[in-house]
């Protein structure tokens, strides 16, 4: 019989567990530890996606993983209202859990819940307890970390989900709703219509800071609810609270450098900077890196490290070379619209074609829709956009 390889997750959140279960399905003798400092694998979250940020061969994969999809969905700005047919699908934990149990029972998968990880490198864990722990390999799935050669703005949000005792009467999500009052910076809110009667209602700001008034939003919330979607008679099932990385800028030699030192272990997910540079979300990408995992693995077996690794490194270069003019469209937006109008970015964004917006979201935009994006009266004062174009000088002036 063969040999029997393992690999060590440091992490069981989205792109740990993404990894875990495609690593497992595609290589039978594969040994997969997940250790979770919570008590919970896949926390309590929702993941939205467009369908077409995952490319074809990735969707037999992933079709188990989603709970709702919707065939469109609604941009609402005070000029522009948009129904766009892209469809949109949400996964959650518990729908996320039931994909990856079978492996855990038929131990595949094992699990350490409730034991943080306090030290690591590519063969080893050092758990607070104090044990360690060996392995073929070990994968970085921790979550976001800050960097100091990444330059943020920040995503923040408060999120209700409702029950309520009538039909809400929305059909498809809307996705971004600004013609609400913004508040010194990009505001919107988003709606997810679960079941006729279950409702996500979440208030978005794209900020300068990472402080969250969680208290002030829960009042927002109940006032776009009632005043906006008409409803009074409601109960809260869930809330939810995030504040997610909106990359400005990478210092390029962070970015492109592509030393091996053998020693480090590979990152995933948000620790390793796989999110969309202008919405902080991971999903697509978790999929992408879980996938190329698993097939480095399985075409290198049973001597898989040192390439993976290889390969790894490479894989977030160039994730941060794709994301250039991601990175630029967010410096306009924070750094040189000023903020009451900063709406008016997206809703001429909105605007666009429909195949360039889905090509925004998959980050895969050509030269033309770039050109496309930047054209036209821009909603920006042009010595601001000036200002603020070249990745380095505002690297060099943030530094400073
Ligand atoms: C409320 C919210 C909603 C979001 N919605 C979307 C969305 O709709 N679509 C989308 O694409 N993205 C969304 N995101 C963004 C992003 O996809 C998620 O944050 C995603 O969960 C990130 O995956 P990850 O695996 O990198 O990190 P996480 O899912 O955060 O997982 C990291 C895990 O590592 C564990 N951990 C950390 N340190 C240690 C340690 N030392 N030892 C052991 N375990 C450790 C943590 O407890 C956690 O479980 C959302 C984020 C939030 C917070």
């Amino acid at each position: 019989m063969e040999k029997e390889q393992t690999v060590l997750i440091i992490g069981g959140g989205l792109s740990g567990l993404l990894t875990a279960w495609r690593c497992v399905v595609q290589n039978k003798n594969l040994n997969v530890t997940i250790i979770e400092q919570s008590s919970k694998l896949g926390g309590d979250h929702t993941w939205s996606f467009n369908r077409s940020d995952i490319c074809p061969e990735h969707q037999v994969w992933i079709e188990p993983l989603i709970a709702y999809e919707w065939p469109q969905y609604q941009v609402r700005f005070p000029k522009r209202n948009r129904v766009l047919d892209i469809p949109y699908c949400t996964t959650n934990s518990p729908t996320l859990m039931r994909c990856i149990e079978p492996y855990i029972s038929a131990g595949r998968i094992n699990t350490r819940l409730n034991i943080s990880v306090s030290e690591f490198d590519a063969n080893h864990v050092i758990l607070t307890d104090g044990q360690t722990l060996e392995a073929d390999c070990v994968l970085d799935a921790r979550g976001f970390g800050a960097n100091q050669n990444v330059f943020l703005a920040y995503q923040k949000f408060v999120g209700h989900t409702i029950q309520t005792k009538t039909p809400h009467g929305l059909q498809v999500p809307i996705i971004m709703d600004a013609t609400v009052e913004q508040f010194g910076g990009y505001r919107f809110i988003y709606c997810l219509p679960f079941s006729e009667t279950e409702i996500l209602v979440e208030d978005t700001y794209y900020a300068d800071d990472d402080e969250l008034k969680a208290i002030d939003i829960d009042n927002r919330i109940k006032a776009y609810i009632a005043n906006n979607l008409k409803i009074s008679d409601y109960s809260l099932q869930r809330r939810e609270t995030g504040v997610l990385p909106i990359t400005l800028a990478v210092d390029k030699d962070y970015g492109t450098d592509t030393t091996d030192d053998g020693l480090s272990a590979v990152e995933l997910g948000l620790r390793a900077g796989y999110y969309h540079a202008v919405t902080g979300y991971s999903f697509p990408e978790a999929v992408r890196s879980a996938v190329l995992v698993a097939d480095l693995i399985k075409q290198n077996w049973p001597d898989f490290q040192k390439p993976l690794r290889h390969e790894m490194i490479f894989h977030k270069r160039d994730h941060f070379f794709e994301e250039k003019f991601l990175r630029l469209l967010n410096r306009m937006l924070f750094r040189a619209a000023k903020a009451e109008v900063r709406y008016k970015v997206l809703e001429r964004f909105y605007g666009l074609r429909k195949g360039l917006i889905e090509r925004f979201y998959q980050n895969r935009l050509t030269k033309l829709d770039k050109i496309r994006i930047l054209s036209g009266k821009p909603p920006v004062p042009v010595t601001k956009a000036l200002y603020n174009f070249d990745e380095k000088a505002f690297i060099k002036r943030e530094r400073n």
